[in-house]
């Protein structure tokens, strides 16, 4: 049975059967190609030695995958719905743990102290895309002890968050990933591989966790900035930060020169080592 999961004969009788309707308020699109979980599986560490988080299980599709493949799963699912589906799709798979949650709200850390010991860790997944930035957010800034995050996202998302700092496609989402992580677009995915099909095209995206992070005086404060300056990030980088942080124009530009900054120059423009500089300069 859990190798039909793909077929959309087969899911369509197993979720008429619980009485489950999509939602999309969930983001709830479900993967119905049968090469993509296996690719998404290998990309994401899912082998020998390794113990995964899946985000979002769905009915399962992904996670039988990365069950084959790896020493242990939990799967993580909000909606209650799903739960006893799961518990149908993954009867085989004796290395999966199915956690009814909402993952914004989990402790992670204490989920891999408990689920997790002696294995390394990745965390893989085809994330609700209505989530995916806070979801990365939470993963990056939780400092947990994983290897990597795979993850199918919306292909805007995908570029956003895979773009070099200092350009256009960047925002605060991408100076996280790439403070904490080396991120890479591994292929794309199309609208006619889930169901219901969204009307977006996707692609599955890697973040390797770096062992050393960049240098920076205070952590908080470095993206406390980040965050208000890209919530105006049209203005110059001056008038961002005094509009968002409340600072004193003059302590700002004092600082952007301080960090060798030119003076209009405008937060999207900025790459990590003058983010870090001016952070730097502004911490007192
Ligand atoms: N993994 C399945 C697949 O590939 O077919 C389903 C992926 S679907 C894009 C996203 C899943 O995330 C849905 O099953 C949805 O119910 C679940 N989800 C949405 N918000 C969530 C949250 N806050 N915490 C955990 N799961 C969530």
């Amino acid at each position: 049975m859990t190798q039909s999961l793909s077929n959309p004969t087969v899911i369509k009788e197993i979720l008429s059967r619980h009485g489950f309707t999509f939602s999309k308020k969930l983001g709830q699109n479900f993967l119905i190609d049968s090469t993509v979980c296996p690719r998404i599986a290998e990309a994401g560490n899912a082998r020998e030695g390794y113990g995964i988080i899946e985000i979002g299980a769905g009915m399962g599709v992904l996670t039988v995958e990365l069950s084959k493949r790896a020493d242990k799963v939990v799967a993580i699912e909000v909606d209650h719905r799903l739960i006893e589906v799961l518990h149908e799709t993954l009867a085989d798979c004796h290395n999966v743990k199915v956690v009814e949650a909402d993952v914004l709200k989990l402790d992670l850390n204490k989920l891999i102290e408990n689920e997790f010991p002696g294995l390394k860790v990745a965390v893989c997944s085809n994330l609700p895309y209505y989530i995916t930035s806070p979801i990365l957010m939470k993963l990056f800034e939780s400092r947990l002890p994983i290897e990597s995050i795979t993850a199918l996202v919306q292909k805007e998302a995908g570029v956003r968050l895979c773009a070099p700092v200092g350009t256009r496609e960047a925002g605060a989402v991408t100076v996280a990933a790439s403070y904490y992580s080396e991120g890479k677009i591994l292929f794309p995915v199309s609208r006619g591989c889930f169901m219901p099909s969204p009307n977006v095209d996707s692609c599955v995206v890697k973040f390797d966790m770096r062992k050393t992070l960049p240098e920076v005086k205070s952590e908080d404060f470095f993206f406390k900035m980040v965050r208000g300056m890209f919530t105006q990030r049209r203005k110059t980088t001056v008038n961002a930060i005094c509009g968002s942080l409340g600072m004193d124009k003059a302590a700002v530009t004092e600082a952007m020169t301080e960090a060798g900054i030119a003076l209009n120059s405008r937060p999207e423009q900025l790459k990590m080592d003058e983010l870090i500089a001016l952070s730097d300069a502004l911490y007192r």
